[in-house]
């Protein structure tokens, strides 16, 4: 495991989160295909917002257990808070600094059919 940070485009919104980044996870749910997201869900404890607390907007839908934040000035999803652990933290490994996407292990996950897939989710 090692300390990542991470932020939006704009750079209001920074974090610190320390993981593993074996596997990450593709989603093609509703949401997730559209955004292009890589998922990576840590507990609480792993994740620090450094800044831009106050620049998040908040989308929630369907449910309404997922918290899907996202800066309000540049619109981009860094990390929020996902319906499968409402408990921790699922970051965007695409907004980490350095990371090399293609290095990466990916492992997808069927979100279009939540509820039949949700047992298969390895975190
Ligand atoms: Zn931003």
């Amino acid at each position: 495991m090692r300390t990542y940070t991470g932020r939006c485009h704009c750079g209001r919104v920074r974090f610190e989160v320390t993981a593993d980044l074996t596997p990450v996870t593709e989603c093609n749910c509703s949401i997730c295909a559209r955004k292009g997201y890589l998922h990576l869900i840590v507990p609480p404890e792993r994740f620090r917002l450094l800044s831009g607390a106050d620049d998040l907007a908040t989308y929630r839908f369907g449910t309404m257990t997922a918290r899907h934040h996202f800066c309000r000035h540049c619109g981009v999803a860094s990390f929020y808070v996902p319906r499968s652990h409402p408990d921790r933290i699922d970051v965007n490994v695409r907004c980490l600094d350095g990371v090399e996407i293609a290095g990466l292990r990916i492992q997808p996950f069927d979100g279009r059919h939540w509820e039949a897939s949700i047992g298969t989710l390895e975190v």
